[in-house]
């Protein structure tokens, strides 16, 4: 790919090393780009091969869900924090930084989008679903009075939020409990810890199940649900709850 010369100058420009801008228009055809700053993120790789999940969840919703939805907003919000006060911050910096500011809504929507979509596909794994064991499977039987009961709770809220969103295992003050937020909106807004989650925008199963959200919501925890990533996430908060 050959870059036009404001795009090289552009690039050398947002680059670590600023080059020479007289470059004659063909070497700059050589040149690796820089990226495009050096706080730019970039979309996480999938924790797995897009086909590890089938038939349950299908490469050609990865294709679309990972490469076209959850690049569209690492790219979206590299373009709205470009030459802003958020360019250096992490991204939970950006989320908690932009919550609740309508006027940051784009950023935030954004920014909470890449974290949840992350966190989604790490909340999954080949082979998953079952139950949990441990510390959790122990603090879920205490707090929601047995597994099967959390199961309900989780299947209910993903069912009836209305609309896109997300349903979640939470860690809110030290118990567990199952929460559902709307688009974009994520718990560590509200001080709560991310234990699990499962996306229920139509484009998280449309292509897969079209509009059967309680079925994938039941596949999601029978065959695909990450118990070990929950566990860690869990064993990560009591850590940092008792330094
Ligand atoms: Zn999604």
């Amino acid at each position: 790919m050959s870059l036009t010369r404001r795009e090289f100058v552009t690039q050398a420009m947002a680059g670590v090393a600023v080059v020479a801008v007289s470059f004659p228009v063909q070497a700059a055809a050589k040149f690796t780009p820089a990226p495009e700053s050096a706080m730019a993120f970039t979309l996480s790789p999938l924790p797995y091969a897009k086909t590890a999940l089938e038939p349950f969840m299908s490469a050609q919703t990865f294709d679309f869900h990972h490469g076209k939805h959850h690049q569209a907003y690492v790219t979206n919000l590299n373009k709205l924090i470009e030459g802003t006060d958020y360019a250096n911050k992490t991204l939970e910096e950006i989320i908690l930084a932009s919550s609740g500011d309508a006027a940051k809504a784009g950023i935030f929507n954004n920014a909470a989008q890449v974290w949840n979509h992350t966190f989604f596909w790490n909340s999954m794994k080949p082979a998953g679903g079952g139950k949990p064991t441990g510390a959790l499977a122990a603090a879920i039987e205490k707090d929601f009075g047995s597994f099967e009961k959390f199961v309900e709770e989780f299947k209910t809220a993903g069912a009836t939020q209305f609309g896109s969103g997300w349903a979640w295992l939470v860690l809110d003050n030290g118990k567990l409990k199952v929460t559902k937020t709307a688009n974009a909106e994520t718990p560590m807004t509200k001080g709560q810890i991310a234990l699990l989650t499962i996306d229920v925008w139509e484009h998280a199963y449309y292509l897969d199940y079209q509009n059967r959200r309680p079925d994938f919501i039941a596949t999601f925890l029978d065959k695909l649900a990450n118990w070990e990533f929950a566990a860690s996430n869990y064993d990560t908060a009591l850590t940092k709850q008792a330094a």
